[in-house]
């Protein structure tokens, strides 16, 4: 796994995790109960997810350097200058 697919996949736990959020409140009818802690487990196990995946993957391909946590890298590694693919 490069570091744009890393990206993009901890992107899309973080927009799957946001939306699950956004939708447990309909789903729960505002009540905490037992599906609704399933859900938050499962929302914590995604956010954790995404974030050892940025932490693992989301890194220079020649130094090895942790890249900026936000979607736009750039085009070069902040640490040793060289172009990123
Ligand atoms: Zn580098």
């Amino acid at each position: 796994m490069n570091y744009k697919k890393a990206g993009r996949i901890s992107t899309a736990m973080g927009i799957v995790a946001i939306s699950i959020t956004l939708l447990m409140d309909f789903f729960t009818d505002g009540e905490l109960n037992l599906f609704s802690g399933f859900v938050i487990v499962f929302l914590i196990a995604l956010l954790c997810g995404a974030a050892t995946i940025k932490a693992v993957f989301h890194k220079c391909p020649h130094c090895g350097g942790a890249l900026p946590f936000r979607s736009s890298v750039g085009n070069f590694c902040k640490h040793c200058g060289k172009r990123l693919e």
